[in-house]
């Protein structure tokens, strides 16, 4: 085991380690090691490349606020371009010589005796850290859908996220199955290549316009000469999709009237595009708008519509070596099956790693035989020194960005008064987490996920105990101004 002793080990190389290790750094902290079990930085905008992938959040808000990117072609960039942006910050912040790259990290675990975080290496290594930061994503451990006989067929099987380049898709007959938002960017750029393309949907999506185009090349221009107009856009796109967080999903209780517009602009929107009364009831969702995270296209519902697209509702019985059959004994034979089936995030993530804290405590057990929760979705008691970047309550707004730099925030004040008491361990009471997550339970009662109708939805938002604990129910600026104002007292501090 090696002696050296980091002042921390981040654990994931994704724009959450990346801003993680920027803000030790500007907290003083320089000896870093980011272990990433990719072979190279960018978390999901490296392992995703499948035809279509862009973000979908306008570009203006996609960004660290401290680093905007004055180059986005389009108003939702392309995922390459959000991969650039990884590599230019990671860069500018000379965070690359820190990274280990194809490096799976097995677990982690607190040594009482001197007061480190021991970090296991799949192949047996062991790398040590003062503190220990989680940033392994919430989307990161892809779900292979259980279905009989998927192993049995014989052309090509991609899920989303390990997608095969060399594969030429052009005149195949393909299937997809899922129609979340990954599937909703894919299934169009498919039926422009397929000979026939036939889309498994289990639970239809809400989708609304998508308000995208060229960012002209005078407006790059102006905001890279004149960073304010940039910084404005990002004031607007951000303040609307704060509205629409707090408004249609957050207050679904106080405020049904702006979740039932959300609904409407998308079934509007449907209507629009699909004039086949039956198609369209097939595509329209039967529960609250929010449940689920919607998405925006404009080129989905249309793909429906074309002759050799198929929408098929019925239930998959099973997958044979010629393509897929369902129930009612209707067979689709396939040259390629795409899993479009999303993330596994509560059996196998939360935490993604297996972490031992305090007198043997495992988060994963503990997650699960009590109720998942995390003091401001950062930190958790008897895990001292201990950074969960992905947690319960953590994620706030619409804007992933938004999430890692009220963390940032929540890090600088923690870590500032560590050094103002020479303090070198820091863990957070028993009684503030619960505070915590009382107050977070109680807020989340107004919410749709709790006050709407979300049995049907079937959506990654809910755990195993039903609860829905990712996203953080309350504004962004209100997680923000706890951030940098919390009360010191929460945390215990010590100097060993
Ligand atoms: P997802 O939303 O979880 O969707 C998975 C789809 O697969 C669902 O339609 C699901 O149906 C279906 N499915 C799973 N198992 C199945 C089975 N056994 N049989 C039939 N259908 C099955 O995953 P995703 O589309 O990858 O999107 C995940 C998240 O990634 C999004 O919500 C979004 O936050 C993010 N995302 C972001 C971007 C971006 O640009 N930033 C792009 C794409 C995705 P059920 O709904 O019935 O379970």
């Amino acid at each position: 085991m090696s002696t050296h002793i980091h002042d921390a080990v981040i654990v994931g190389a994704g724009f959450g380690g990346m801003g993680a290790a920027i803000q030790l750094r500007r907290s003083g902290y320089d000896d870093l090691v980011i272990l990433e079990r990719e072979d190279d930085l960018g978390g999901t905008w490296h392992v995703n490349r499948y035809p279509g992938l862009a973000v979908d959040i306008p570009s203006s808000t996609y960004s660290y606020s401290f680093e905007p990117n004055p180059h986005w072609t389009r108003l939702f960039a392309p995922g390459a371009e959000l991969k650039q942006y990884a590599e230019t910050v990671a860069d500018k912040y000379d965070l690359r010589r820190m990274m280990r790259f194809d490096t799976v990290v097995e677990g982690a675990h607190w040594d009482e005796d001197d007061s480190a975080w021991s970090v296991s290496i799949e192949g047996g290594e062991t790398v040590r850290g003062r503190f220990l930061l989680t940033a392994t994503g919430f989307l990161s451990q892809p779900k292979n859908p259980d279905i009989a006989g998927i192993n049995d067929f014989a052309g090509e099987v991609i899920h989303t996220t390990r997608w095969n380049d060399d594969i030429d898709l052009e005149g195949k007959r393909i299937g997809i199955i899922g129609t979340g938002a990954t599937a909703v960017q894919l299934i169009p750029e498919l039926a422009k290549v397929a000979d026939h393309l036939t889309v498994y949907q289990r639970t239809p999506i809400y989708v609304s316009p998508k308000m995208d185009g060229p960012v002209p090349g005078v407006v790059r221009g102006a905001f890279a000469r004149v960073p304010l107009t940039q910084k404005a856009t990002r004031l607007v796109s951000a303040s609307i999709l704060e509205l629409l967080m707090v408004a249609g999903v957050l207050h679904f209780k106080d405020l049904p009237w702006a979740n039932r517009i959300g609904k409407q602009v998308c079934e509007r929107h449907l209507r629009s595009q699909v004039k086949d009364r039956e198609l369209r009831a097939k595509l329209t969702p039967d529960y609250d708008f929010g449940c689920k995270r919607p998405t925006f296209s404009n080129t989905y519902f249309p793909t429906f519509t074309q002759p050799h697209v198929d929408l098929e509702t019925t239930t998959i019985d099973h997958v044979d070596a010629d393509g897929i059959v369902t129930v009612d004994g209707t067979r689709a034979d396939l040259d390629v099956l795409v899993l479009a089936t999303g993330f596994n995030l509560w059996d196998v993530n939360f935490p993604a790693i297996e972490i031992i804290g305090r007198e043997g405590r495992n988060l994963g057990k503990w997650w699960r035989d009590n109720r998942f929760s995390a003091y401001e979705g950062i930190s958790v008691p008897s895990f001292p020194n201990f950074f969960s970047l992905n947690s319960p309550y953590s994620y706030s707004g619409l804007s992933y960005f938004t999430t890692i730099e009220t963390q940032m925030a929540h890090m600088a004040r923690l870590l500032k008064a560590m050094k103002k008491r020479d303090a070198d361990v820091f863990e957070v009471s028993e009684e503030a987490n619960q505070e915590f997550l009382d107050r977070m339970t109680g807020l989340m009662g107004n919410s749709v996920f709790n006050a709407g109708d979300c049995s049907t939805a079937r959506s990654y938002y809910f755990n195993q105990h039903g609860e829905a604990v990712l996203l953080r129910p309350t504004s962004t600026v209100s997680a923000h101004r706890e951030a940098v104002r919390f009360p010191l007292e929460d945390y215990a501090f010590s100097t060993t």
